[in-house]
């Protein structure tokens, strides 16, 4: 879970899922920033669902069920974002 690099308090997951757009501590109201390495991180999860649509294709399921699992892998990758989020005080760069 993230922890707050200002009031140094930790995130619950739940809190986490609501400020997750913007990123503000819900003890003291800094905004927050991801750093570097966690949206590094982050972008491999997104990948997730882009790597599985082509074996689903070479298994010939059905665009249905297709979009289904995408949906369900979506909903995972976004659950279980706050466990790898960490938190910087500024933005930093990417590269
Ligand atoms: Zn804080």
């Amino acid at each position: 879970m993230p922890t707050c690099s200002v009031c140094n308090k930790k995130w619950t997951w739940f809190e986490t899922i609501k400020t997750i757009f913007k990123l503000t501590c819900p003890y003291c109201d800094n905004r927050q920033y991801e750093s570097a390495s966690s949206r590094k991180r982050g972008s491999m999860f997104a990948l997730i669902p882009l790597v599985v649509l082509p074996i689903n294709a070479l298994l010939e399921v059905s665009v249905g069920t297709a979009i289904i699992l995408a949906i369900i892998l979506g909903l995972l990758t976004f659950g279980s974002y706050p466990f790898i989020l960490k938190l910087s005080n500024e933005q930093e760069p990417l590269f």
